[in-house]
């Protein structure tokens, strides 16, 4: 970071603009030595600064805004910066060197910086501005489809260009019924040419959203709110929402009405200077040479040039690239960029297989590349680039181009002897234009080694992603054996995805079912392994309980036959005792079945239930029917599933008891008790702070005090051991009953497959339980409603369905072998 010298007067900058490339230009700017500077930053949007790239999958669900904040609160709080967000400038008084906010404030500047990127474009049709109508820009958008998607209906999306394309997925997997409506005869002609775009129609089609393309839209319908659109052709699309993403127009309103020179955008030269000395510009609202820009590279570009000039050195100028377009729909996978217009002058090298999907296209002039297409298969998408951007000469290997990086020199390579094949200037991410040799050299002498790490110093996959897999390949083949990929673990050898993603798309797509979510998400093998089949169980009995059919074949053994297996093969029985609590009539009956089946060990357990041990497996439906008969049930003691809730003797008994903790045990474990949870659930209560239920090393653990209840979470004393962190005090036993079930229903949905608790806040954060359970109350009682839904399926004894036939061959012996057959 730069020295800071206190002694002169800092420079006051003035921002305009808290998108992507103020905010790239701060970041550039803060890394270098540079006299001391007063940032002030107004922002229209009344938030922070975030990777607007990434509200597509806002939009579909499969991320979170908290996931695309680039800057928080406390990078600008470290940073000094002043940030007014949600307080537009609408003036600027170049004379006296003020801007002036919405609310009338007067703020002076140094030096100005204008980036106010783009204003979408509206076509002027009747019905343009009736409610119902949005554009796709901001969060503001993204929350206004989400709200119409939340009652379903029908979206019309007018445009079916990239952000179009990407709208009218995410509004698709929200659940609306969606179509296209495009000018022209295919989608995305401006990237690509017309058969990638006959693929991406068949492809957009597929996933139920009717393209209507050639179409020209010619009003919009509806008294005060939208109810279809009409095209010219007289058709009428029925509408609840009309999303028109046409493109975008530079913003440069404000640098106009201050007298700056202006034509599409505002005018700067290569240092990004206006016509004023004074006044910086950058982004999508400048125009450069005649050319606006409409993707993040180039501002990035401009973000390094802009730095070094307010940092007082002497940049060479701003040079526009070449850039490339993706498209950001999960299962579609295109890449264009560059030239692909059929030109005489220009030959094609074209690959097609129509069973696969691929189509790919390499356009030369002159013996090197000036395009490329790629639909199906983006793999080699980075190479081609490289090879067009330096203009190289492809004539040696013209004849294995097509078949991409691999088959270059004759055998095919490794995918990370590929990577590392590359030159050191090869673009890895295209987003925020990093090279190989800057991600190299970050790893050597940066001493980096893990993707989160080389994430936040380089930016190489921090925006759209999909350069992941090739960064961490570079982290592979420049640490060798060393290199842990620690950051982004696929779920087993049957994918290439995380568990969280796996989570993600199981519930935005939506998926139902093992073999949907094996075919959706592209497994490489037919039916999954001992490692992805449990985990893909309980994520769909998680997300679909009144849906998705318990697959038991999907689960480990004692799961399967509800009784722990022990190491000569002979089973434990552990009957449910409600808080610890048991009676004569229980023991008894305990007895009797320990007698009559000869059970060898009877022993109580670290969670105060009683334990039978040595029970053969052939026996277990008849032990199981003895019980059930005297009024036990299933203890769960096999499962990832709420085990026990243990409890001290509490107000009852106790003189030191502040509240009834037994009772409140025995009712948690009446509410929770069948509850499929990533892991084992252990929980206890404890009637006041000398906590002899031990309620601190638990899951989640009560700690009665005079004035209600203390809940604790995210403990442990197995393998790890770990005391618990305190959530929160509540004032009533029915309070404890709803935050507890609200815990244990986010740590459900959260959770990856065989985390316990304690894994999942150490990942997410106490914070972030906290809020969601203790903060947000609509949150915790739709926690809350989502258990109790859950429950309402789970709740079962899975003994008396054993004992009433279901699945009992599990229990039969494969063969009775008597002296008779072997001879
Ligand atoms: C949904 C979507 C998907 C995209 N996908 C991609 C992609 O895959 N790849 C890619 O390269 N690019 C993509 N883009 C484009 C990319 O986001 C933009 O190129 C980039 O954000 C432009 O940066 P900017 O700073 O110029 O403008 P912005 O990021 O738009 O920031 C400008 C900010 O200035 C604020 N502002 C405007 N007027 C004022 C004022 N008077 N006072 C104060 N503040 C003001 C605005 O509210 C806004 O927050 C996408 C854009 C969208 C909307
Ligand atoms: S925790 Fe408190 S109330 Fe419970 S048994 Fe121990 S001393 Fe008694």
């Amino acid at each position: 970071m730069g020295q800071v010298d206190q002694t002169s007067v800092p420079t006051k900058i003035v921002v305009i603009g808290n998108g992507m490339a103020a905010g790239r230009a701060m970041e550039e700017l803060f890394a270098k030595q540079r006299p001391p500077l007063q940032v002030t930053v107004f922002g229209a949007e009344p938030r922070v600064n975030y990777n607007r790239i990434m509200l597509s999958p806002v939009l579909s669900g499969e991320k979170t805004f908290e996931q695309i904040i680039i800057h928080d609160e406390a990078w600008y709080a470290k940073h000094c910066v002043r940030l007014r967000s949600g307080q537009p400038i609408v003036a600027i008084d170049r004379k006296a060197k003020t801007v002036v906010t919405s609310g009338g404030d007067q703020v002076p500047y140094d030096k100005l910086v204008i980036a106010t990127g783009s204003q979408p474009f509206v076509i002027p049709v009747p019905g343009a501005n009736l409610e119902g109508v949005v554009t796709f820009r901001d969060l503001d958008d993204v929350e206004k489809m989400h709200a119409a998607a939340a009652t379903g209906g029908n979206a019309v999306v007018i445009g079916g260009g990239l952000l179009g394309l990407e709208a009218a997925a995410g509004l698709a997997l929200k659940g609306m019924k969606v179509s296209v409506v495009h000018l022209m005869p295919t989608l995305m002609e401006r990237q690509l040419d017309p058969s990638a775009g006959y693929l991406l129609e068949k492809a957009i089609s597929e996933r139920g959203i009717d393209v209507y393309t050639k179409a020209n839209t010619e009003a919009i319908l509806g008294s005060d709110r939208v109810t279809g659109v009409k095209l010219k052709d007289g058709a009428i699309l029925p509408a609840d929402l009309v999303v028109m993403a046409v493109g975008i127009r530079p913003n440069f309103g404000l640098g106009k009405a201050a007298g700056l020179d202006c034509n599409r955008g505002i005018v700067v030269d290569d240092w990004l200077r206006t016509s004023d000395p004074d006044i910086f510009a950058l982004g999508e609202c400048v125009e450069h040479r005649g050319q606006c820009y409409g993707l993040v590279a180039p501002l990035y570009e401009m973000a390094k040039v802009l730095a070094s000039e307010l940092a007082g050195e002497k940049p060479s100028g701003f040079v526009p690239a070449v850039t490339s377009a993706k498209l950001k729909v999960t299962g579609i996978d295109l890449f264009s960029a560059g030239d692909f217009s059929d030109d005489d002058e220009n030959n094609e090298i074209v690959l097609r297989d129509p069973a696969r999907g691929i189509y790919k296209r390499v356009v030369i002039h002159d013996n090197k590349i000036i395009g490329a297409v790629l639909y199906g298969d983006t793999e080699d998408g980075g190479w081609y680039f490289d090879l067009l951007k330096k203009g190289e000469d492809v004539g040696a290997i013209r004849d294995t181009l097509i078949f991409g990086q691999a088959y270059q020199g004759g055998s095919p390579l490794d995918p990370t002897a590929a990577v590392a094949a590359l030159p050191d200037d090869a673009e890895i991410c295209g987003c925020n234009g990093v090279s190989k040799g800057s991600i190299v050299a970050a790893i050597t002498s940066g001493g980096l080694a893990t993707l989160e790490d080389l994430r936040a110093k380089t930016k190489a996959s921090a925006s759209c992603g999909q350069c992941t897999g090739k960064v961490e390949l570079l982290l592979a083949a420049t640490l060798g054996e060393s290199y842990e990929s620690s950051g982004r673990k696929p779920m087993c050898k049957c994918t290439d995805l995380t568990h969280e993603e796996v989570r993600r798309l199981i519930k935005t797509k939506p998926l139902k079912s093992q073999p949907a979510v094996m075919q959706e998400l592209g497994w490489k093998t037919s039916g999954g392994c001992p490692s992805c089949q449990p985990a893909l169980n309980y994520y769909l009995l998680c997300d679909w309980p009144l849906e998705y059919k318990d697959d038991y074949q999907a689960r480990f053994i004692n799961e399967r036959v509800h009784a722990n297996i022990q190491k000569d093969g002979t089973f434990s029985v552990v009957p449910r005792m409600w808080g610890g609590v048991t009676s004569a009539a229980e023991l008894r009956a305990i007895a009797d079945v320990v007698d009559q089946f000869k059970i060898p060990m009877v022993k109580v357990t670290g969670g105060q239930r009683i334990d039978l041990l040595g029970v053969k497996k052939q026996d277990l439906p008849a032990v199981w029917a003895q019980l059930i008969a005297n009024g036990l049930m299933s203890g769960f003691a096999y499962g990832k599933s709420l085990r026990t809730i243990k409890t001290c003797v509490g107000s009852e008994f106790c003189r030191f008891g502040t509240q009834d903790s037994t009772g409140l045990g025995i009712k948690l474990e009446k509410l929770m008790c069948g509850a499929w949870t990533p892991a084992k659930l252990k929980l206890a209560v404890s009637g006041c702070p000398r906590n002899c239920a031990e309620s601190t090393v638990k899951d989640i653990g009560v700690i009665c005090v005079d004035s209600g209840y203390d809940l604790h979470i995210a403990g442990a004393a197995g393998l790890h051991v770990k005391a618990t962190d305190l959530l929160g005090h509540v004032d009533s036993e029915e309070e404890a009953l709803e935050y507890i079930a609200a815990v244990a229903q986010k740590y459900r949905e959260e959770a990856n497959y065989l985390d316990r608790l304690y894994k999942w806040v150490e990942k997410t954060g106490l914070e972030h339980v906290r809020r969601a359970i203790m903060e947000d109350h609509d949150n915790r009682k739709a926690l809350y409603e989502r258990f109790l839904l859950s429950q309402r399926v789970a709740r079962k004894d899975p003994w008396a369905e054993r004992v009433a036939g279901r699945d009992l061959h599990e229990f039969m012996p494969l063969a009775v072998i008597s002296r008779i057959a072997a001879e």
